[in-house]
């Protein structure tokens, strides 16, 4: 899938969406979900133009790859979500139910979270 730069997260990174940011650096935006799913609900966005988590793992260098990893520490610890856990989803694709192409992990957490996946039927 080609990349898209007409995609809401493309325009929040340009400025022309305004967002809850969290952290921001070279590297990554992170910002408050619009439609929490759990109390603690942010979104971490590459500022790279990758569509999907796997566009970003085969394509992005290695600087942007370690920046986001590194950002995703960052972003936990001041959330305060490392000592007692929380979950990162990446979805992908039409299977996986990714709406927005523009790849991104969604961190949740700040209370129990409950079943990792449920099957739609
Ligand atoms: P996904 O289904 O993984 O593509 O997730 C897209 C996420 O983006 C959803 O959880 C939405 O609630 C969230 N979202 C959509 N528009 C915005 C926005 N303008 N600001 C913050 N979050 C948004």
């Amino acid at each position: 899938m080609s990349y898209d730069d007409t995609n809401i997260f493309a325009k929040i990174l340009r400025g022309e969406i305004p967002n809850k940011t969290v952290y921001e650096d070279e590297y990554v935006l992170a910002f408050h979900d619009i439609n929490p799913h759990a109390k603690c609900h942010v979104l971490v966005i590459p500022k790279g133009a990758y569509t999907d988590i796997y566009d970003f793992h085969a394509n992005a260098s290695v600087a942007e790859i370690t920046g986001y990893a590194r950002a995703m520490a960052k972003i936990i610890q001041m959330l305060e979500l490392e000592k007692d856990g929380f979950r990162v989803i990446a979805n992908m694709g039409d299977h996986g139910g990714q709406e927005v192409p523009h790849y991104h992990s969604h961190i949740l957490g700040g209370e129990k979270l409950g079943q990792m996946v449920s099957k739609t039927s």
